[in-house]
């Protein structure tokens, strides 16, 4: 797990929400990692376990993670349960619990549906308090971003005029823009 928290940090160094994912074969080596890179990469499927199970299977040669376990620092989503099921893992082991999108236990109990034929063993909580901080402490700092933002943005709507000298209020997006990059404020208004 600290290992896995370790990927969590390195996917907020990168603007993604912070969750990391390791993959142990039967041995306990290590045979795949991932961090959540949906922003950095634009791929709405790139959750930490999903690029951390892709590694496991290229490792081992194949798609059948039969006793392997999967540790991820937040309760895996549908799409990752399901995942996590259809590589047969043998067990997941998560951090923090997500009562907002969990799918193995807490919205959803998505890999111990008795009705399927796999069901992996669940070990949640471990390190979930470090984990769960590296999330509120990501979200603070977005959120703190987003009111920076939206303070620019009325100081702009409410001292600017345009070098053009006409005033921007039919173009704020432009002005917004134009703060954060006058070149092209320039050039819009030519
Ligand atoms: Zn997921």
């Amino acid at each position: 797990m600290r290992e896995a928290l370790e990927l969590a940090k390195k996917a907020a160094s990168q603007g993604d929400v912070p969750v990391g994912a390791i993959v142990l074969n039967p041995a306990g080596e290590i045979v795949g990692r991932g961090s959540n890179t949906r922003e950095i990469d634009n791929d709405p499927m790139n959750h930490a376990e999903v690029v951390a199970l892709r590694q496991a299977a290229e490792a081992s040669g194949s798609w059948r993670l039969d006793d392997h376990t999967l540790v991820v620092t937040l309760e895996p989503c549908t799409m990752c349960a399901g995942a996590a099921v259809q590589s047969r893992v043998e067990r997941i082991v998560f951090g923090a619990f997500d009562d907002k999108a969990g799918a193995v236990g807490s919205l959803w109990d998505v890999v111990r549906d008795r009705r399927l034929p796999h069901r992996p063993e669940v070990v949640s909580g471990v390190l979930a308090d470090e984990s769960a901080l590296l999330l509120s402490e990501f979200f603070k700092a977005q959120r703190e971003h987003t009111i920076s933002d939206v303070f620019e943005l009325q100081v702009i709507l409410i001292s600017v005029s345009c070098p053009s000298g006409r005033r921007c209020n039919s173009r704020k997006v432009v002005c917004v823009q134009a703060h954060r990059g006058f070149k092209s404020h320039r050039y819009r208004h030519k």
